[in-house]
């Protein structure tokens, strides 16, 4: 294959959960401009159809779902109508997620059940449906956002997120159970952990610890939702045929 070849996606059919806004949106806008043709999924329209006709303003072809990635209704009507659009799906983004941030002795068991509901469930469930469509053809590639909350505990005095950390924590060891269950059927899985990004989800927290979080990353500043596009294109791209069942950090040194 020509060097030129290696970072490009088109023919490619990639369903990013939770694309509408913040990462997800940022993941798929690359994969769109990188050639693939896409489906954006979220609970909400009012975040969804903007971003979907946003990229198809810029001549990406992409077709928004509103469906939630706990219900295993929403995610065999999402996964079949990636189908029904474009007849295949090459990679699945498990982006998808959800937060809770409280003291563990005070934490309501709903909030902790959501949270691992939606990073964790939810996560399985696309996997495994947009997976079979993926076993069928031999072909696929899965990349789930952990987080770097998954390879530590943060510090005594952090966000208190502990659903959301034992979620990302498992996320990653479903990434790598999962290479190791499908790599010699032609499926490859890996993770990125992002460090912190501002988006919907993350704002608030950054408001309030921005100088920790700076003061304890080597580059000495957060990150870029554009500096998670590169991550996202190698991973799905041929460029990457030979990795598998890994957790890229993606944190600017911050997890060091
Ligand atoms: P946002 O809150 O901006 O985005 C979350 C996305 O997930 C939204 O599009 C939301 O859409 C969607 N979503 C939430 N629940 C569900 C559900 N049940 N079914 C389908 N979609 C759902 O946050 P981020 O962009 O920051 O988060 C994206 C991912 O990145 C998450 O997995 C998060 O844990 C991870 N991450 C983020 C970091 C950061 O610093 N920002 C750091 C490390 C990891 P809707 O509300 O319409 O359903």
């Amino acid at each position: 294959m020509d060097v030129s070849q290696l970072f490009d996606l088109h023919g490619q059919v990639a369903l990013v959960t939770g694309g509408g806004r913040g990462i997800g949106k940022t993941i798929a806008q690359a994969y769109g401009e990188a050639g693939a043709k896409l489906v954006i999924t979220g609970r909400r329209y009012e975040w969804l159809t903007p971003t979907a006709e946003e990229l198809r303003g810029r001549g990406v072809e992409c077709l928004d779902v509103v469906a939630d990635v706990t219900k295993p209704d929403d995610v065999a009507r999402a996964t079949q109508a990636a189908l029904d659009a474009y007849g295949q799906i090459d990679i699945l983004v498990n982006n998808a997620g959800q937060t809770w941030g409280q003291s563990t002795e005070e934490m309501p068991f709903d909030r902790w059940r959501q949270v691992i509901e939606v990073n964790l469930n939810g996560m399985f469930l696309m996997s495994q449906h947009v997976g079979r469509t993926m076993l069928a053809r031999g072909a696929g590639r899965i990349i789930n956002i952990a987080s770097v909350a998954g390879l530590a505990a943060g510090d005594a005095e952090g966000a208190h997120t502990i659903a959301y950390n034992t979620s990302k924590a498992g996320v990653i060891h479903f990434t790598r159970t999962l290479a190791m269950e499908w790599g010699r059927r032609g499926i490859l899985v890996n993770a990125i952990a992002p460090g912190w990004f501002p988006t919907r989800m993350a704002s608030a927290t950054i408001d309030a610890y921005r100088p920790r979080f700076e003061a304890r990353t080597a580059l000495g500043r957060l990150g870029e939702l554009d500096e998670l596009r590169g991550i996202a294109i190698f991973l799905a791209s041929p460029a990457s045929s030979y990795i598998t069942g890994q957790v890229i950090v993606v944190d600017g040194g911050m997890s060091l």
